[in-house]
């Protein structure tokens, strides 16, 4: 085969700003030149000029960042006060619509990759390297038990062994990229319990060890004390909410929290959410919080890893960009800032698999980049004060407005959120 004699390069982008976090550093770097070919990030450097013919964009004095990463969101939830009935009354084109609005307000927001953490019908599949949407990372419908949490969306398995390893392979049949299955019950299904595990350990197991057979990795949502303790004993990669959930209240036993750290589960921490004036939590959230940080704070001192998966989606709290409101959470539970940076950009993309080409502003990662203005170490707000994204190179348009490959886009703040939702602080 004969190779072309000439090669046509596209034109470089260059990206001037004040300065830059590059996803896993403590500390801010000056006068930063980032240059891109294409979707890639070629080049970092401090006070460098660009390169002759590059078109140069200067954000002035503006920070630059990692695109974000969140772990957990549903891109079929549209975040209304009841998301479960607004999907259930769309139409397949209708849920890949609002799914496709949804990934839009994500990336608006300088979310740039998440994880579907469970879809209706395998949607979320279809989705993946589309242009004008983030990077998507597909579990499609959760495995879950007959009327168990979110068996709506059509991931229902015989509860016994035969029965999950059959739905694990359908799932890796269909393509996912992660298994995530319900350990317990959940807020969102009348009729499950939060406190109570939904499969046997033995069940819980064989599901892990038919998705290890094929390579992927299984992620548990797990609020009960029980559901949490059999799903480190089964071997999952990670755990979703992790609130220890009993009937009264939350119980974490310190040998359990030792396991998860010994065991170097990843706890993916439901953090962030949107303050909406007048929407209180209920009484049985509001009692158990203190008590819920309090146990994140344990696992962290333990040594556990963590990340924050937001369950963008299910609440009017949840928005699809509702990520970057987590470092001030993250505060509380005694992760400083550059950390809990980190936590939302290269510790996020290493758990989710992509730990080589996002999560970091440097050569060969992809170009998702986040521009603010302010210091994002020293004022958690800066995250809000949007200046431009670029997913993979394109400039995201701020509003409706068209897509012209590195264009600088406007400044984004948030709308009200509204304030008729009812309050979920997870799934
Ligand atoms: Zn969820």
């Amino acid at each position: 085969m004969t190779a072309p004699t000439v090669t046509e390069r596209g034109r470089l982008t260059a990206l001037r700003a004040a300065w830059l976090f590059d996803g896993t550093g403590s500390a801010l770097i000056p006068d930063p030149l980032v240059v891109i070919d294409g979707g890639t990030i070629v080049a970092v450097d401090s006070g460098a000029s660009a390169p002759g013919g590059a078109d140069v964009i200067d954000l002035g004095g503006a920070a630059l960042l990692p695109g974000l990463v969140d772990t957990h969101v549903h891109l079929a939830f549209d975040a209304s006060a009841d998301p479960v009935g607004a999907l259930a009354a769309r139409s397949e084109d209708g849920v890949l619509e609002a799914m496709t609005r949804a990934g839009q307000a994500a990336l608006r927001g300088g979310v740039t990759t998440v994880r579907d953490l469970g879809d209706r019908d395998y949607l979320s599949l279809g989705l993946r390297g589309r242009p004008r949407l983030p990077t998507i990372v597909a579990a499609g419908p959760p495995v879950t038990t007959p009327a168990g949490h979110c068996h709506y969306l059509g991931g229902v398995a015989e509860p016994n062994e035969a029965g999950v390893r059959a739905a694990v392979r359908e799932h890796v049949e269909r393509g996912v990229d992660v298994i995530k299955i319900m350990a317990s019950g959940g807020n969102l299904t009348p009729g499950t319990y939060q406190h109570l595990p939904q499969f046997t350990p033995e069940v819980l197991r064989a599901a892990v060890d038919e998705a290890h057979r094929h390579g992927l990795q299984v992620t548990a949502h797990a609020h009960a004390v029980g559901a949490i303790a059999d799903a480190v004993a089964a071997g999952a990669d990670g755990l979703e909410h992790v609130s220890f959930w009993t009937e009264d209240s939350v119980d974490a036993p310190a040998e359990l929290i030792q396991l998860i750290a010994d065991r170097q589960t990843v706890v993916g921490a439901t953090l962030g959410m949107v303050p909406v004036p007048g929407l209180e939590p209920p009484p049985a959230i509001r009692a158990r919080r203190p008590l819920m940080v309090a146990n994140l704070r344990r696992l962290y001192e333990a040594g556990a890893p963590m990340v924050v998966g937001s369950d963008a989606g299910i609440a009017p709290i949840k928005p699809h960009d509702v990520v970057r409101y987590a470092p001030a959470q993250l505060r509380e539970i005694g992760i400083g800032q550059a950390e809990a940076l980190r936590t939302i950009t290269s510790d996020a993309a290493r758990v989710i698999g992509l730990g080589h080409r996002k999560g970091r502003i440097a050569p060969g990662f992809d170009a998702d980049i986040l521009a603010i203005d302010g210091d994002p170490i020293a004022d958690p707000d800066a995250l809000h004060r949007i200046r431009a994204v670029y997913a993979r190179g394109t400039a995201v348009p701020m509003s409706s407005g068209s897509w012209r490959p590195g264009s600088p886009a406007g400044t984004y703040r948030r709308g009200g959120a509204g304030s008729n939702g009812r309050w979920t602080g997870s799934s």
